[in-house]
């Protein structure tokens, strides 16, 4: 038996169209090929709420505290 703590959904399709889980980040599907997908397509899926991206599994911790953050970056 194997218990998920994730509640995504995408664990509970047999095929799923993703590789990786946007929750957890776990591996939903060995048959879909990694992909290289850049920022625009990052900042879609933290808009979305997604944890990790579900094409190369990156998480997105870091971008999420970034977006959430005004611009302090700026020292001038
Ligand atoms: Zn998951
Ligand atoms: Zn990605």
């Amino acid at each position: 038996m194997s218990v998920h703590k994730c509640l995504n959904v995408n664990h509970r399709r047999a095929n799923s169209p993703f590789r990786f889980c946007p929750s957890c980040g776990e591996v939903l599907n060995n048959s879909v090929p990694i992909s290289i997908c850049g920022m625009e397509k990052h900042t879609k899926e933290i808009g979305r709420g997604d944890k990790y991206c579900r094409i190369c599994g990156e998480r997105f911790t870091r971008q999420m505290e970034k977006v959430s953050l005004p611009k302090e970056m700026v020292s001038d």
